[in-house]
């Protein structure tokens, strides 16, 4: 496939052709049609794979589809990643396709100035990147609330489970409401992460990199 058969509007394309990609990596040519579509997807893919971008951009298209609908306050997407590395790699991303709409985004991970997360998260922002402990920070002490999340996607989620972080996962994927998309990464497919995108995803398309 090519960039023109995702149907991205001509500014996420100039934007795509801006960043000297030439053609969708495999991940991106399987998941990017079925992210748009709206279903939930297991996507089993590592760093380098291009899976960052395979779900930023159906991410821009949903936030764009859905920012008029939904007038209250608080994020549209919530990207869950392991660790602050991670989490900053893809807030890079994020903010460099997100820039073509306006899209706000903001980076909380454990470590960084909670006071200046806090304040970013409530200017207003309409993608989150969080590692899993954060986010339950940034909740518990309502400098942001999830209702208005519709599309969420857990990053590596096999390393998140490594990292001990599967309780946080289980209650940020409970505090997000039930009618949304999810999109589940991992490099690997253990049983842990198997029995986690049984819970929290929804009839999913699996696509191998
Ligand atoms: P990721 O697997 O998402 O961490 O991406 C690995 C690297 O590939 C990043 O530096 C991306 O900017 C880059 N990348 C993503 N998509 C493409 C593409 N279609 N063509 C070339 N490079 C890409």
């Amino acid at each position: 496939t090519s960039f023109g058969h995702f149907g991205f509007d001509e500014a996420l394309m100039k934007s795509i052709r801006k960043s000297e990609y030439t053609q969708p990596t495999p991940i991106q040519s399987q998941a990017v049609p079925i992210a748009l579509s709206g279903r939930d997807a297991i996507g089993i893919a590592k760093t380098g794979s291009g899976k960052t971008a395979a779900f930023i951009w159906p991410m821009l298209v949903h936030i764009m589809d859905q920012r008029e609908l939904a007038p209250e306050e608080g994020p549209i997407g919530l990207i869950l990643a392991p660790t602050r590395e991670l989490a900053q790699q893809i807030y890079t991303e994020a903010r460099r396709f997100g820039k073509v709409y306006n899209i706000q985004v903001v980076c909380a991970y454990g470590g960084g100035s909670k006071w200046e997360q806090s304040k970013a998260l409530e200017a207003g922002a309409e993608i989150v990147v969080a590692t899993p402990g954060r986010m339950i920070d940034t909740i518990k002490i309502k400098a942001t609330n999830l209702q208005r999340v519709t599309f969420l996607v857990l990053d590596e989620a096999d390393r998140m489970f490594d990292m001990g972080f599967e309780p946080q996962v289980r209650s940020i994927c409970d505090h997000v409401r039930p009618d949304r998309q999810t999109l589940l990464f991992s490099a690997t497919f253990k049983r842990k992460v198997e029995k986690l995108a049984r819970d929290v995803l929804i009839d999913p398309v699996r696509v191998v990199q």
